[in-house]
């Protein structure tokens, strides 16, 4: 029989476990210390637990290990990571370094059940879920990859990874309670994003939960059909029913949005559908982040010129909406947005 990851216990879990074994209860908030906030990979590292417990610990469980299977480092400081899961699967994170901030962009999931027609990992189908301490230990690789490589610790988290990180909402919410909790890394949640394609019901439920973490959207055009024809599953989940959620978001969260936004030849780059993202923005808080195309090689998908880029900023600005042009970064290694789709396999 397969060995429960001892890590999917909870803090009550690991106590119970050990009264039920006639151990101290404490050795379970000892072991959860190691699990999490020493992040060890193996059991007996665990020094201070005594052999016997270490042996009571291995008869029933493992620890489920991810493995840096591959890196690159791009130009411009980005390192690219292909992480293997236990099953053999992988998974990318970014590291992006900047003067000011150490960002993590990590994977939610192992491919991306969305087919966003301009982003690479939607090419490959959704194998499954990450696990929470999936999730968790991108960010803790990452980090020794701050220290190791810049002598900082990592600042910042973006859910800009692989996969949607809404369709696997509980594992990503257990993560990042983790990450920014005294008993793991405790980070801020004001420095993790999420960022979703727009799945109202889950944006909802995100403000009912009073999440104290970022939210970016990817929205790419706030015209109905426009949207639908480079995301499909907007046929499903409507501008009108984001909308509303995101309404419902910010009531409940006073967070403002922020709108990732890019800007393709023939697609978005009409008058129009400047005014109608002008429209949408007004409808919550927010800004704009306008994101440069990574290609993926479909000649449908053209980054649009620089004049086109600069009558949005001129006219989202007149408006009083904040406004920035993100250039790419690790675009040599396939690191940027969307180009992330295991190529190094
Ligand atoms: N599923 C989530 C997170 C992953 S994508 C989401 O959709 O937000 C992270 C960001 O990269 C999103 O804003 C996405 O729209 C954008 N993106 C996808 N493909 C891209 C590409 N080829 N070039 C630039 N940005 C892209």
């Amino acid at each position: 029989m397969d060995k429960k990851d001892i890590r999917s216990l909870s803090v009550e879990d690991l106590r119970a476990f050990f009264l039920e074994k006639g151990f101290e209860a404490f050795r379970g908030n000892q072991v959860y210390e190691w699990l999490w906030k020493k992040s060890i990979k193996d059991i007996d590292q665990m020094t201070n637990i005594s052999k016997s417990i270490r042996d009571a610990l291995k008869s029933e469980f493992v620890i489920n290990n991810i493995e840096i299977e591959s890196v690159q480092k791009s130009t411009d400081g980005t390192v690219k990571n292909a992480i293997k899961l236990h099953d053999g699967l992988t998974v990318e994170s970014v590291l992006i370094p900047t003067k000011t901030r150490m960002t993590a962009c990590i994977s939610s999931q192992v491919g991306c059940s969305l087919n966003c027609r301009f982003c690479a990992t939607a090419r490959l189908k959704r194998m499954r879920n990450l696990n929470p301490d999936e999730i968790y230990d991108q960010v803790v690789t990452i980090n020794s990859q701050c220290l190791e490589f810049h002598d900082k610790p990592l600042t910042n988290i973006v859910f800009m990874g692989m996969g949607e990180p809404l369709m696997n909402y509980n594992n990503v919410l257990k993560a990042i309670e983790k990450i920014t909790s005294p008993t793991g890394l405790g980070m801020s949640p004001k420095r993790i994003v999420v960022s979703t394609s727009g799945v109202p019901k889950m944006i909802k439920k995100m403000a009912d939960d009073k999440v104290k973490f970022k939210l970016a959207v990817s929205l790419h055009s706030a015209i109905e059909e426009t949207r639908t024809s480079i995301m499909p599953f907007n046929e499903k989940f409507t501008l009108t029913e984001l909308r509303n959620s995101l309404i419902y978001w910010y009531e409940n969260t006073k967070n403002r949005i922020t709108y990732e936004y890019v800007v393709w030849e023939g697609i978005n780059d009409k008058i129009e559908d400047i005014n109608a993202l002008v429209e949408f923005c007004k409808f919550a808080p927010s800004k704009v982040n306008l994101i440069q195309y990574n290609s993926i090689d479909d000649p449908d998908f053209v980054q649009a010129n620089n004049s086109a880029i600069k009558l949005y900023m001129d006219i989202l600005e007149k408006n009083n909406i904040t406004v920035t042009f993100r250039r790419s970064r690790g675009k040599d290694i396939d690191a940027a947005c969307g180009q992330l789709a295991n190529k190094s396999q």
